[in-house]
């Protein structure tokens, strides 16, 4: 079970776990189980208290990952705030995080993509890895592929932004191709059915 509904997300997962020994099946079709508090304080305690949480609500082996994007110049904002960080709408995000850049006289700023997966069964952490990448802030939003900040996450060895690529590419290099493919190795190792 992967504890998501974010679309962007789950798309993405589907890609890089393509081929593995598993069956995967989404929040979706476990409707009515509310969302957890994420009251941890690093991506690694945030996944694992959702892999912990839907692994007992739904008595089934889950798969939760957590991440963000840190940006170097704001203290590593939003982190794990991504989600929520000045609202849900990416235009206006993005527009507080160049304000925010200007407010220290900069353009841009190092930056980079985090994610954190975890697996719970039977009231365990069974499984976890990260993946990392790291880029720069772009002059502007550029692209309309991926999702969430992925417009403004410029990437020097493409060339261009994340949003500018397509899924294959960017799971190529991605935080989350990282951490997934890690998880993909560990299934066909394990032959396990989360
Ligand atoms: P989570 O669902 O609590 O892990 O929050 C993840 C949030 O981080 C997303 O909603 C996005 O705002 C941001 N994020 C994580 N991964 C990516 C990515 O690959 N591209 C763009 N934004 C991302």
């Amino acid at each position: 079970m992967l504890a998501t509904t974010n679309a962007g997300k789950i798309r993405e997962i589907s890609g890089i776990l393509a081929g593995a020994p598993v069956e995967l099946e989404t929040l979706d079709r476990h409707p009515g189980i509310p969302e957890p508090e994420e009251t941890g304080s690093t991506f690694a305690e945030n996944a694992r208290l959702k892999a912990l949480y839907y692994s007992r609500a739904t008595r089934e082996p889950a798969v939760a990952d957590d991440s963000g994007l840190e940006i170097a110049a704001l203290d590593n904002a939003p982190g794990i705030h991504s989600a929520r960080w000045h609202g849900t709408d990416y235009a206006h995000k993005f527009d507080v995080i160049y304000r925010e850049l200007r407010a220290r006289g900069l353009r841009t700023s190092a930056a980079r993509f985090v994610c954190h997966v975890a697996v719970a069964d039977g009231g365990r952490v069974i499984f976890e890895a990260d993946g990392l990448v790291a880029g720069e802030i772009a002059p502007e939003p550029r692209g309309t592929r991926g999702f969430g900040y992925d417009p403004i996450f410029f990437y020097p060895p493409y060339g261009c932004t994340l949003a500018e690529v397509d899924g294959e590419r960017k799971a190529a290099v991605s935080h989350r191709g990282i951490a997934f493919r890690a998880l993909r190795e560990w299934l066909l190792m394990n032959c396990v059915s989360p």
